[in-house]
């Protein structure tokens, strides 16, 4: 699905220099490369704050934790994410309301949220899935109304623009009370490790969520708060670095992608491609497609005799999941994602594509379809 090689030797050079330079200060956690990242990433995102983490499921642990919600407090996540959305929100002995999607934009719909807010409701996380973010004005109405906070999950979405409507632009995950990303490797900006890292504007919330992340201490050992330990490293940090300077460069080369398959499948019309909402540009960490008709599993037969992966994201929604069982859920409760589940697929996309190679996905996919 992705080609973390071919990407790595266009920039061995830089990478392999600032990992020695890791190796040789032996800094390995805390090091400047850490401090340089976060104040780059700041600058990039237009945001007050960074704090770097161990990984995004972290970032949304402690996001959370500096909430300070109570057992039972409700938090609204889409069913149609990945889990670990609702995953931290169970943890923390929260509950996980579920609601469903957009069937154009696979993102949260405001409407439901809106259905969903009870007196227990204390926070709403969006998910800007695939890369397009959510519906935010409609989302910041809600909270203003009933004084909740959003925590974007921004995993899939990291340079991607959120649109106003009055024609401002603000980067994904720094709309919200608080923003949360992944650096997993095979996400849009990626390290050769976990990584992760929460953004917000609110300083007194950047302060508690640096403290949460380094065991509650605001001074050393001194522990004011209850925390957990979850670094960014060293080395992970420096090859974000240099990683973030091309950041626009390759979320450009995704959308390029995204044009070509797009122009491709149109004519087909068993194959339903992405749409692009007019309030978020796209940044393609995933080309899914909806299936019209066709059989899903036939064509991943297909595509995978021709040595092409092919992903289903996401095969169950939350609420379905067996970890997630609830009297409160049963199947036909969220249409919407019970059908992108059963229908969606997504395609091969990532930065070093070449012409030859999307031709000969395009053309296999297009043999599968009108076979
Ligand atoms: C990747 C991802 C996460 C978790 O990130 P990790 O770094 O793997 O912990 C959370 N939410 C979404 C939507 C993701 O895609």
């Amino acid at each position: 699905m992705v080609d973390l090689k071919a990407q790595y030797a266009k920039i061995k050079t830089e990478i392999d220099k600032g990992i020695q330079e890791v190796i040789q200060n032996a800094a390995f956690i805390r090091g400047a490369q850490v401090a340089a990242f976060q104040k780059n990433l700041e600058k990039y995102l237009g945001v007050k704050h960074v704090i770097p983490v161990g990984n995004g499921t972290d970032a949304l642990q402690i996001a959370l934790m500096a909430l300070e919600l109570k057992p039972g407090d409700e938090v609204i996540t889409p069913t149609f994410t990945f889990i670990a959305t609702a995953e931290v929100v169970a943890l923390l002995g929260l509950t996980p309301v579920f609601v469903d999607v957009d069937p154009d934009t696979f993102c949260i719909s405001p409407e439901a949220v809106k259905k969903a807010i009870t007196p227990k409701t204390k926070a709403i996380v969006p998910v800007h899935l695939f890369g397009q973010n959510a519906h935010m004005e409609a989302l910041l109405q809600l909270a203003k109304e009933h004084k909740l906070y959003i925590i974007e999950d921004a995993c899939q979405s990291i340079g991607s623009d959120y649109i106003f409507s009055n024609g401002e632009k603000a980067k994904s995950g720094t709309i919200g009370d608080i923003g949360c990303t992944s650096f997993f490797p095979s996400k849009n900006l990626g390290c050769y490790g976990d990584g992760g890292a929460i953004f917000t504007n609110n300083t007194e919330l950047a302060q508690k969520m640096q403290a949460i992340g380094n065991h509650g201490m605001t001074q050393r050992y001194h522990h004011d708060i209850i925390g957990v330990n979850s670094r960014l490293d060293s080395i992970q940090a420096a090859v974000l670095d240099v990683k973030l300077k091309h950041l626009d460069e390759y979320n450009a080369a995704r959308q390029q992608v995204a044009k070509a398959y797009n122009k491709a499948f149109a004519a087909c019309s068993t194959l339903q491609t992405p749409v692009e909402s007019p309030f978020s540009t796209h940044v393609y960490h995933q080309y899914t497609l909806k299936l019209n008709g066709i059989d899903r599993a036939k064509l991943q037969k297909y595509l995978a005799d021709n040595e092409i992966p092919s992903m289903i994201y996401y095969p169950i929604p939350l609420h379905l999941q067996a970890a997630y069982q609830n009297p409160r859920y049963r199947a036909g409760d969220f249409p919407v994602a019970e059908m992108l589940s059963s229908c969606v697929l997504s395609l091969p996309i990532h930065t070093e594509m070449d012409d030859e190679q999307l031709k000969y996905i395009i053309d296999a996919v297009k043999v599968a379809v009108f076979k």
